[in-house]
């Protein structure tokens, strides 16, 4: 009897497996149409001053309206995009549209200073046409570079350093800014950050997170919040859900800030009412 059972476990194990692969793949290759069919699409947070609650500017999230899925969140469809490199295509699809958007609402709203802040996997900054594709959407979309940053997390950092170094001097030169995302999470050495052209460090939410409650975390920000001073960077706080968290971070001298207490991600539709509550106000 016990031998059953056991031979059925596996036989269960197997199945799952198999259910496992079948899914990736029909992932995968729903991912492939829905770039063909246009199906990405960014959603944007805004990002504001924290001394005055000014709207500076917004950062695009990649949203997928998949025809067969629904609504599709990143976590459940950028890992696998990741693996398989599908990410490469969907990045510049969401850098081209957000552009496109956001040139349309600083003339809409007629505030140029509006930017647009895009994730980029790391890999992009491993292959030297980067500066070129990002050159290209600029010139498509006539979005001053000045109104494009580029996040990346410290996983960018850690492989082919000159490369990686090269890009971002490209990116800085035709006046893109750079962004480190979710710091404090990654690769504790602080030792590189100094060699790479970066302009804001965004604080990872896992910091700022109910931070009135927690001494330590206080301590890690302000220690991060000094690092990036001293080193001619700005700060982002990340994940500000309250008031409390805001006001302490404001008075820790964190330059922006950026969360549900301000915002969700909205889509470009809620943006625009968003945008002309927030200038006209
Ligand atoms: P991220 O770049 O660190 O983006 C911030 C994430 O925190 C977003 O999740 C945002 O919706 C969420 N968030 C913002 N404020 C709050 C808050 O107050 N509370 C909580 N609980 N969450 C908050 P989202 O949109 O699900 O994106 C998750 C991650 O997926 C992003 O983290 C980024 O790493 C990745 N991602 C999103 N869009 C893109 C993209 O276009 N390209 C690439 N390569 N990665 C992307
Ligand atoms: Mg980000
Ligand atoms: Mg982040
Ligand atoms: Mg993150």
């Amino acid at each position: 009897h016990a031998k059953d059972s056991g031979k059925g476990r596996y036989e269960v194990f197997d199945a799952s497996m198999h259910k496992k692969v079948q899914n990736a793949l029909s992932l995968e290759s729903d991912i492939r149409e829905a770039i063909d069919w246009n199906e990405f699409e960014p959603y944007f947070q805004p990002i504001l001053q924290l001394a005055d609650n000014k709207l500076k500017g917004f950062e695009a999230l990649a949203r997928w309206q998949s025809r067969k899925r629904g609504f599709v969140y990143p976590n459940d469809f950028i890992p696998l995009a990741e693996e398989t490199d599908l990410i490469l295509e969907i990045d510049l699809q969401i850098i081209e549209a957000s552009c496109k958007k956001i040139k349309h609402w600083q003339n809409m709203f007629d505030d140029d200073s509006l930017y647009v802040s895009c994730n980029l996997f790391c890999k992009h900054f491993f292959s030297s046409s980067l500066p070129r594709d990002i050159e290209k959407i600029l010139h498509s979309t006539g979005l001053a570079p000045q109104n494009l940053r580029i996040e990346l997390t410290e996983r960018a950092l850690l492989e082919n350093a000159d490369v990686v170094l090269a890009n971002m001097q490209a990116l800085k030169r035709m006046g893109v800014k750079i962004l480190l995302d979710d710091f404090g999470t990654g690769y504790s050495s602080l030792s590189y950050l100094h060699r790479f052209p970066i302009d804001v460090l965004k604080i990872d939410r896992s910091f700022i997170s109910n931070v009135h409650e927690h001494e330590n975390h206080r301590a890690i920000i302000k220690t991060i919040i000094d690092l990036a001073t001293n080193l001619q960077m700005a700060t982002v706080g990340e994940g500000i859900e309250n008031l409390a968290d805001a006001q302490l971070l404001q008075q820790m001298d964190c330059l922006y800030g950026q969360g549900y207490y301000f915002a969700k991600p909205m889509s470009a539709l809620d943006c625009t009412s968003y945008i002309g509550s927030m200038l006209t106000n």
